[in-house]
Parts: structure tokens; sequence; C-alpha cells
């Protein structure tokens, strides 16, 4: 048996970033992954940075590496009916710029600073369970028989995780929305279009991302009830060119995939984000379909809320660990809403008639003729304020 302060459930980024800065204020901490470093290592997910996660970064002291290999960026192309073509400029507009650096990267980042400060991190922990939340001591057990006491434990170990399961029911309300299509999505070491393209087409949306300078992400809205073994990456480039414009499709360079995945798209949010010494964090306590890019974000907005209410509470001020999980989901809202905004307006339906993607296609032309749609839009996208 041993004891810590805080049990940190999962290693993925919002885990990895929390006992980070408890490590920087001084808070003892053991972090609990199911899976190997190896395997954390190898997801490739997220990839565009809000400002306020960019800020959060360099402020841990973990910005040398994204500063020097991210990829700035202000523009966000929008196409629709095969030949119109919106470019938001988010610094013109609200005076913020987005980075593209990758989620695998932030994780290298994150395990380096880790080993650096000898960071006690236990990987293929099985069997993670945590008990006695409601008091004041809770603890969790691991493996065969370990056991580790604590004042707090962390869920960050996202979606399918043990932490959000264990608030009971009737405490927990969860909101969900689950969307009828998935994104076919294919990482190529080939050279991005210079900005971020989505597109709205009666065959589906595409869109077109960035990784680094030679890594370049395309994703074609796909069924569901598809697999990868359907698209070869003929079929894929075929029908990502099909959906946009040539203006913009006579840029992209074409080469073979090294990776390719379908992702189903799901809205979905667990209230509260705390209950007694469980806080939950990240994508274990909401989803939101990548569209709008802030599942990523908003993992570190909570833990920048939550490592400062767990630093507060040992200096004696519960202020903002009573208010953690208001505070949090204020801005998980946001981000959700917007979210399943860009997912409404850009995807093709199953459902969908030809009155409503005509009113896709209106919305997307108000947007193109009115600056201050452009405005709400831009300060969303580069991500709402921290309180
Ligand atoms: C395929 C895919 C593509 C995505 N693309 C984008 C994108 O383009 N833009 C964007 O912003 N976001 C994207 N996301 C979302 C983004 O990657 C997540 O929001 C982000 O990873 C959340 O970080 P997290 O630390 O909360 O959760 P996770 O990264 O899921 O980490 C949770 C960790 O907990 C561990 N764990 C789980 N259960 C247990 C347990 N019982 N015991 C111990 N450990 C456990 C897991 O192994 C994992 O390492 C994507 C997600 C996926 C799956």
């Amino acid at each position: 048996m041993t004891d810590t302060r805080v049990v940190v459930v999962g290693a993925g980024p919002a885990g990895m970033l929390l006992s980070h800065l408890l490590d920087a204020a001084g808070i003892d901490n053991v972090v609990l992954e199911r899976q190997s470093q190896a395997h954390v290592l190898g997801r490739i997910r997220a990839g565009v940075l809000e400002w306020g996660t960019v800020e959060t970064l360099r402020a841990a002291g973990l910005g040398d590496r994204m500063d020097a290999e991210g990829h700035v960026h202000d523009t966000i192309n929008i196409a629709w009916r095969g030949e119109e073509v919106l470019g938001i400029n988010t610094h013109d507009l609200v005076g913020t710029r987005m980075m593209a650096y990758g989620q695998t990267r932030i994780q290298e980042d994150l395990f380096a600073a880790a080993s650096d400060r000898g960071a006690e991190v236990i990987f293929e922990a099985d069997d993670v369970a945590l008990h006695d939340l409601d008091s004041d001591g809770p603890c969790v057990t691991y493996g065969g028989g370990e056991r580790i006491t604590c004042d707090f434990v962390a869920g960050c170990d996202g979606f399918h995780g043990v932490s959000r399961v264990s608030i009971p029911y009737g405490i927990r309300t969860e909101y969900e929305k689950v969307y009828p299509f998935g994104w076919l999505g294919i990482l190529s070491e080939t050279p991005p279009l210079s900005n971020l393209l989505y597109a709205n087409h009666e065959r589906g949306f595409a869109l077109c991302s960035m990784r680094n300078p030679m890594l370049s992400r395309y994703y074609v809205q796909a069924p569901i009830t598809d697999t990868v073994d359907d698209w070869s990456d003929d079929r894929f480039w075929t029908e990502l060119f099909a959906r946009l414009p040539v203006s913009q499709s006579e840029h992209i360079v074409t080469g073979p995939s090294i990776e390719k995945s379908l992702a189903p798209l799901r809205s979905y949010v667990c209230e509260p984000m705390r209950w007694g010494r469980l806080l939950l964090a990240g994508d274990a306590a909401h989803i939101v379909p990548p569209t709008g890019a802030k599942g990523l974000n908003l993992a570190v907005s909570d833990v920048r809320y939550l490592a400062r209410a767990i630093a507060t509470h040992y200096a004696g001020d519960d202020t903002y660990l009573d208010r953690y999980s208001s505070m949090a989901l204020r801005r998980v809202w946001g981000s959700v809403r917007f979210s399943w905004w860009m997912t409404n307006l850009l995807h093709r339906f199953p459902d969908q008639t030809e009155f409503d993607q005509r009113a896709q296609e209106q919305e997307l032309a108000y947007l193109a003729s009115s600056v201050h749609a452009q405005r709400a839009m831009a300060e969303q996208y580069v991500g709402l304020p921290y309180e």
C-alpha cells in the first residue's frame, strides 16, 4: 500500500498534463495507465491547438518543441457547392491564431518531461478500481492487489474508462447525441494545404488538415457501417477530390496512406464533473465530434482549472475546488454547442432533403456575406476565453 495526494487515472494528454502541473506545484501524484507507453504514443488523434492551449503548454514549460516544429496559421477555408470558398482569417477577425501540432507529439513531450522529473507513471495497470470516493480517504486498487490511498482521484481515463461510471446513477446526468455517420481519415506523408479546408458537399463532408510540413491529415464523411477495407487509397482520393472545388484540390499532393481509420461522431457531456473526491477531466467527462477541433483543447482547459483547484485546496482555499465542475462545464458546453453547430452545417445527413441542402448552403452564403457571423465563428474556433 502506498500513499499519495492525487491518483491520476489515465496517461493521455489530460492525465499527463495534470501530473506535470501538480508536480510543478509540489503536489505528490501517481499516474495509472491501462495501456503500455508505446500504445499511448501510437494513437493518431488531434492536431489543431487553440491559442489558449498553446499558452497553457508554454507556461508549463512544454512549449519548446511545439514552437520549433508546430505550424502557426490563421485561416480556415470553407468550401460549398463544389465551387465557393470562404476564407475565415481568425487573426484579422478576432486577433488570434492557431497552431498545428499533433497530439502524438504533445504526448511525447509530456512523457519526456515526466521522465526528466522522475514522475511516477505506472503503465499496464490492469483492473483499476476506485473506492470510497464520497469519503475523505478514497483509494485506488489495481493489478494483483496493489492499493494507493490518496486525497483525490483525477479521472482522466477517457470515454471508456472507469472513473465516470464510478459516479452513481441518480447523481450522474448524461447528455448525448450520436451522429449517423463517421469520418474516414488518412495520414499521408505529403505536404498539406497551407490552410485548413472544410467542405460541405452533396456527396458528404470533407476536411483537409495538417500535422506538420510533411504530414497531412484528410477526412471524408463515410457510413459508420463501412470498414477501412472498403476504402482503398485510390477510392479515398477520388472521393475527396469529388467533394472539393478544383481551385483547392489542384494544390493537393497525393501519396500512400500511412494510417487509415474510421471514427464515429458523438456529442456527450456528463454532469457533474466532480463527485466527492473524484474529479473528471477530458474525454472522461465529455466527447465532441472532431469537426470543431475541440476534444484535445477541452482536455487541456479542464486540466488548467483542475490543477488550480487542487493547488489552491492545499493552500487552504477551496473556492476553485467547489466551483471546478461549474467552471469547466461552462467552457465544455461552449465547445459542445460549437462542434454540434459545425457538424450540422457541414455534413450530409441520411434523411437530408434538397431543401435541407439548400438551407445549409444559404447559411454558408450568409457566413460569407457577414463579417459579424464570421467573427462569431472565428471567436469560437480559436477558443473562448478562460475564467
Ligand atoms: C480517432 C480520434 C480522432 C480524434 N481527432 C481529433 C481531432 O482532430 N481534434 C481534436 O481536438 N480532438 C480529436 N480527438 C479527440 C482527442 O484526441 C481527445 O479529446 C483527447 O485525446 C482527450 O484526452 P484525454 O486525456 O482526456 O483522453 P485520452 O486521450 O482518451 O486518454 C485517456 C487515457 O486513459 C487510459 N485509460 C482508459 N481506461 C483506463 C483504465 N480503466 N485504467 C487506466 N487507464 C485507463 C487510456 O488508455 C488513455 O491512455 C480524436 C479522438 C479520436 C479517438
